[in-house]
């Protein structure tokens, strides 16, 4: 099966554009998580233009 990077890099959210996981997604998380993270699509526009990826900033906006 393909891995799809091209289909996902057109649907990315994240604003982070020299980043080269974009549209690897299992790089992506694998990334994040390992730095208690999320990927920038968990984020709305606003908080993800911050780049908090962080879970303390997920909790914040979605722990309501
Ligand atoms: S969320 Fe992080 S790893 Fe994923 S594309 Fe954006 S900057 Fe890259």
């Amino acid at each position: 099966m393909d891995c799809g990077k091209t289909r996902n890099t057109k649907g990315c959210k994240c604003t982070y554009e020299p980043c080269e996981r974009k549209g690897l997604c299992c790089e992506c998380l694998r990334y994040h998580l390992s730095m208690k993270q999320l990927p920038g699509c968990c984020f709305p526009p606003e908080a993800e233009k911050t780049y908090d990826r962080s879970f303390r900033k997920f909790i914040e906006i979605h722990g309501k």
